[in-house]
Order: structure tokens, then C-alpha cells, then sequence
């Protein structure tokens, strides 16, 4: 039964990246890639580049909570391994943070307290962030005080330059393939968040959208769009690794 489970989840993915694999033409495709549009596949040889991938909160921390009472921890995992499994079916190396509805605390916090078992999550999050040679995303979703705020933002530490390069990428493909109006700038940030301000490799908390928002949140908690979103994530993705030269060693 849990094979079966396991089974028809891969199966709704592969359709999905099949499905996104089709987008890319009908959303005018990604950059660097074929006539269709597709990111162009490692050639032989060639190790593509690594791309760890976070889907922020899990567990206990449900992060925010959306106008319908959704927590922001299970949209964040979809986009993030739905993000995944389109990386690899285009060559790349992927690594996630988590891959259920958990927290990755060491046994050691156990019984410690939230407090510690939030740091040791955070602390094991980082350490895979330091993979040699990564490239990083930390995948959340936004909120605020006032319904009326929508759309992505990227954020990125201040003195990680690659990091701010990845940002633009990420933000352009989101803007053009999902949400031309978003006016939204990517964001330097000083050392408020624990994973951007001590990462090593190029690293990016993509904000995806705000879930305090109703128009957005409805589309945020349904698959087609986290699709859509994953996707966007992709191809900004395969630029930033292409316009640095990650794609030809
Ligand atoms: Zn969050």
C-alpha cells in the first residue's frame, strides 16, 4: 500500500515535469535551451551543477498559515520537490532539505525542548546549504498584516553576489512566465536570515507569494500552480547556472 502510494506519487510528478516539460513552449521556454524552449540536457560527460533545495518549516513549525487556515510548511514542500524532480529530469544534481512533513533535528535534540530542535533543524539545513560547489534555495511563502499584498520576492544576503545573480534569475522567470505585474524587487538582506547570511555558495530565499492574501493563497495551496511555480524556479535556475559558467565544467 505505501509503494502503491509512493508509486502514484511519482507517477503525478513525472507527469507534471512531462506537462512542464510542454509549458516551456507554451510560456515561450526557457533561455539556453532547444527549439522547444527546454533547457538544453547535460552533455555527455558534463556534471551539471548541484542545487540543494529547502522547503522551509516542517514538523512542528508549520511557518505562516494562509487566509484558508493552510500552513505554509506543505506548499512549500511541493514546490520544492516538484522543483526537484524537474532539475533532475534536465540533468542536474538535487538535494532537499526534507522530503516530509518533518523537522530534521538531530536524535540529540530529542526531548530538548522546540528551542533546540529548531536550531539543530536549522543548523542541518545550513550544513547541506555548504555543500561544495551548491547552489541554494530556501522555498517560503510570504504573509502580512494586510490582505491586499501579492506576488514573489527574492531575498539574498547582502554580501553573497552570486546569490544576488541567482535572485535576478529567479525573479525575471517568475515575472515573465507567471506574474507580469509584480513590481517587486529582489531584496538584500543583512543577517536576519540564519541560512542566507551563513551560506558559502550562492543562496536565495525565494518567497514565492503571500499567503495572506486570498486570490493568492487559493492558487499558492493548488497544484497546478505550484507546478507553474516550480517551474518558474527551474528555468531561472538553469540561467543563473548557465550565465555563470556552471553548465560547462
Ligand atoms: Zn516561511
Amino acid at each position: 500500500m505505501k509503494n502503491m502510494f509512493k508509486f502514484a506519487n511519482i507517477a503525478r510528478r513525472l507527469v507534471a515535469v512531462v506537462m512542464a516539460a510542454g509549458a516551456a513552449a507554451a510560456f515561450g521556454g526557457c533561455a539556453h535551451g532547444d527549439s522547444l524552449g527546454v533547457p538544453a540536457a547535460a552533455s555527455v560527460g558534463a556534471v551539471k551543477p548541484l542545487v540543494v533545495i529547502d522547503a522551509g518549516h516542517g514538523g512542528s513549525d508549520g511557518g505562516g498559515v494562509s487566509v484558508n487556515g493552510v500552513p505554509e510548511k506543505g506548499i512549500n514542500l511541493n514546490i520544492a520537490a516538484t522543483l526537484s524532480d524537474m532539475l533532475r529530469a534536465f540533468g542536474y544534481r538535487t538535494v532537499l532539505t526534507r522530503t516530509a512533513d518533518v523537522s530534521i533535528y538531530d536524535k540529540s535534540a530529542e526531548g530538548a525542548g522546540l528551542r533546540a530542535q529548531k536550531l539543530s533543524d536549522m543548523k542541518n539545513r545550513l550544513a547541506l546549504f555548504n555543500t561544495k560547489d551548491a547552489v541554494c534555495i530556501s522555498v517560503h511563502q510570504n504573509r502580512y498584516t494586510d490582505p491586499v499584498y501579492h506576488g514573489a520576492q527574492m531575498f539574498f544576503h547582502r554580501e553573497n553576489a552570486e546569490g544576488a545573480q541567482l535572485a535576478e534569475c529567479l525573479r525575471a522567470r517568475i515575472c515573465s512566465l507567471l506574474q507580469p505585474d509584480n513590481q517587486r524587487e529582489t531584496k538584500p538582506m543583512d543577517d536576519e536570515l540564519y541560512l542566507l547570511c551563513n551560506c558559502k555558495n550562492p543562496a536565495v530565499m525565494a518567497e514565492c507569494g503571500f499567503i495572506s492574501n486570498p486570490e493568492e493563497a487559493a492558487m499558492l495551496e493548488q497544484e497546478p500552480y505550484q507546478r507553474q511555480m516550480a517551474f518558474a524556479l527551474m528555468c531561472g535556475m538553469n540561467d543563473f547556472c548557465y550565465n555563470t559558467g556552471r553548465l560547462n565544467t
